[in-house]
């Protein structure tokens, strides 16, 4: 396969359905990123199916469209599938309904997951815990709190308790405006992971559930909500959202001009395969 380059008028002429990155592609963390208001009043005019995914995890998808929609972004609660919003699919799908959950995260998150029917543990009962999901950095990730963590991890596991841990979101930086970033969630349960894994081994059976992209659960929903096989993924990230969308077999497109989030030079022809785009987009701008 080799990279070419593509228009975003091509691309909607060619495809059925369009998988948008947020962050780097249409929102820059504070704004709306050059051209990406335009491009979602022409979409929405023209009825056209797209969808935004991104491992963000902090706010619900209701929230996160009135933010879109406050920035000029006219984007609908229906068209946004979070990482945050995979956490309910998740217990769904494993049937963990009736396990005993405790949840790092904002208030909305908790709230959507209570309104969903989740019983989640109080503040004062994490040692009750089976599943411990880390939705955001809000509050926990201080040195005690980490100490206090890796503790009782290692406490559990020498009684062959193993809890499971649930990161909604993968990514270990996030950006803040231009040239700004902040840590995420991942870089705290990254460093917990490796701490357990010099204690235990690696064979332990100890696992972090990883949910945005470029694990599959997200791309496999967003498939499911295409109205055809006529799909293309749009990122900024070839770690992420390339690297996920050849994972599924969908078509991608990497955007490297506007604010990236990434200060690395991409040179493609020395790009591993499966981080290989099919097209270079240039711009979003019609
Ligand atoms: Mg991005």
């Amino acid at each position: 396969m080799k990279t070419s380059k593509i228009s975003i008028k091509d691309v909607i002429k060619n495809y059925e359905s369009i998988l948008f990155d947020s962050y780097g592609v249409l929102f820059d963390g504070l704004k709306p990123i050059d051209g990406s208001i335009e491009l979602i009043n022409h979409l929405n005019k023209i009825n056209y199916n797209y969808f935004i995914l991104t491992n963000d995890a902090s706010i619900t998808d209701e929230e996160r469209s009135k933010i879109f929609i406050n920035q000029g972004l006219n984007i609908s609660r229906e068209k946004i599938i979070s990482a945050g919003s995979l956490i309910f699919n998740l217990i769904k799908k494993e049937n963990f309904f009736e396990k005993k959950c405790f949840v790092y995260g904002t208030k909305s998150i908790k709230n959507d997951l209570r309104n969903k029917g989740i019983k989640l543990l109080r503040n004062s009962e994490i040692e009750k815990a089976e599943i411990i999901i880390f939705s955001d950095v809000e509050k926990w990730p201080t040195i005690e709190n980490l100490n206090k963590l890796l503790n009782f991890f290692y406490k559990k596991y020498s009684e062959k308790k193993f809890i499971k841990i649930i990161l909604p979101n993968p990514d270990i930086i996030y950006p803040i405006g231009n040239e700004h970033f902040n840590f995420g969630a991942a870089a705290f349960i990254d460093m917990l992971e490796q701490a357990i894994f010099r204690i235990f081994g690696k064979n332990i059976q100890y696992k972090v559930i990883r949910l945005g992209k470029p694990y599959e659960m997200i791309f496999e929903i967003a498939k499911s909500r295409c109205k055809s096989n006529k799909i293309i993924m749009i990122g900024d990230q070839l770690e992420t959202d390339i690297l996920g969308a050849n994972n599924v077999k969908i078509d991608s497109a990497l955007v490297t001009t506007g604010i990236n989030t990434t200060k690395k030079k991409i040179t493609i022809d020395k790009t591993a395969k499966n981080l290989l785009p099919k097209f270079i987009l240039e711009s979003i701008r019609l």
